[in-house]
């Protein structure tokens, strides 16, 4: 007899979390969490939280509510150029790198995290050597997503703004003329290390720029290092963000960061 026409084979359903469900994938664990069957309600719920607000060109956005700020316009207490304080400057709500000034790096550390950012090249820019408004986010002070001018300054497209630098060209230039506000999104996933300090698992990152997909969970092959073939060394599971000083003036606004994983 064929399974599927005996009259038994259709009565088989379960209640399933108050769920009516065919005993099959009642029974079935989740492939996400072992601890868990499909469907179950005794899974733990998703933690309520209140989104932000996006930004525009005029007016600064809000953090989702369960976002660490690392900048809201009014201070730097969470940033470090290493010297111990920050020397980058605080000009009407927004930072600006001052040349030559180091990098400005958070004073938490993480790993695996949600980080948001909006860069501007200044409008009153004028070009100079090399690519001009050079400047790029250093997730765990070692992979950089680059940040850069392309209006009238075309570059190598693995150095283009939105590339893992020197490894993933963007897949688009969504890029803003100067003197407006860029928004950067980054998905991280920090890499993993064994005890002997091999590698177990590379970092991975996406990136949406100005709301554009430009990387899309890409692998990171090893630290940035220009001109040379990434490499990885082991560090500690979570580590400081930089922002990359390359001495070139740059803003920044609205930066905060969502912490992810264990
Ligand atoms: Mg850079």
């Amino acid at each position: 007899m064929n399974p599927a026409k005996s009259p038994s084979s259709r009565r088989v359903v379960a209640i399933c979390g108050g769920l009516v469900l065919s005993a099959t994938a009642c029974a079935q664990q989740s492939q996400s969490d072992s601890r868990y069957k499909i469907h179950d309600m005794a899974r733990p719920q998703p933690s309520v939280v209140a989104p932000g607000t996006p930004s525009t060109q005029a007016n600064v956005g809000t953090a989702p509510a369960d976002a660490i700020v690392l900048f809201d316009g009014t201070d730097l207490s969470k940033w470090s150029d290493g010297s111990g304080d920050a020397r980058w400057r605080l000009v009407d709500g927004v930072i600006e790198s001052v040349p030559g000034g180091g990098y400005l790096t958070t004073r938490e550390a993480f790993g695996d995290c949600q980080l948001h950012l909006e860069w501007m090249v200044p409008a009153d820019l004028k070009p100079k050597g090399g690519a001009g408004a050079n400047s790029g986010v250093y997730l765990m002070q070692q992979y950089e997503v680059q940040i850069l001018r392309r209006e009238d300054r075309p570059t190598y497209p693995d150095g283009m703004a939105g590339a893992i630098y020197g490894q993933h060209p963007p897949l688009a230039a969504p890029d803003l003329p100067k003197g407006e506000w860029n928004t950067f999104d980054i998905l991280f996933t920090a890499p993993r290390f064994d005890e002997d300090g091999s590698l177990k698992t590379p970092a991975y990152c996406t990136v949406i720029f100005n709301g554009v997909v430009v990387q899309n969970h890409v692998e990171i092959f090893g630290r940035t290092a220009a001109g040379q073939p990434p490499t990885y060394a082991k560090h500690p599971d979570r580590m400081p963000i930089s922002i990359q000083d390359h001495g070139d003036r740059v803003r920044f606004r609205n930066i905060w960061i969502r912490p992810m994983g264990e």
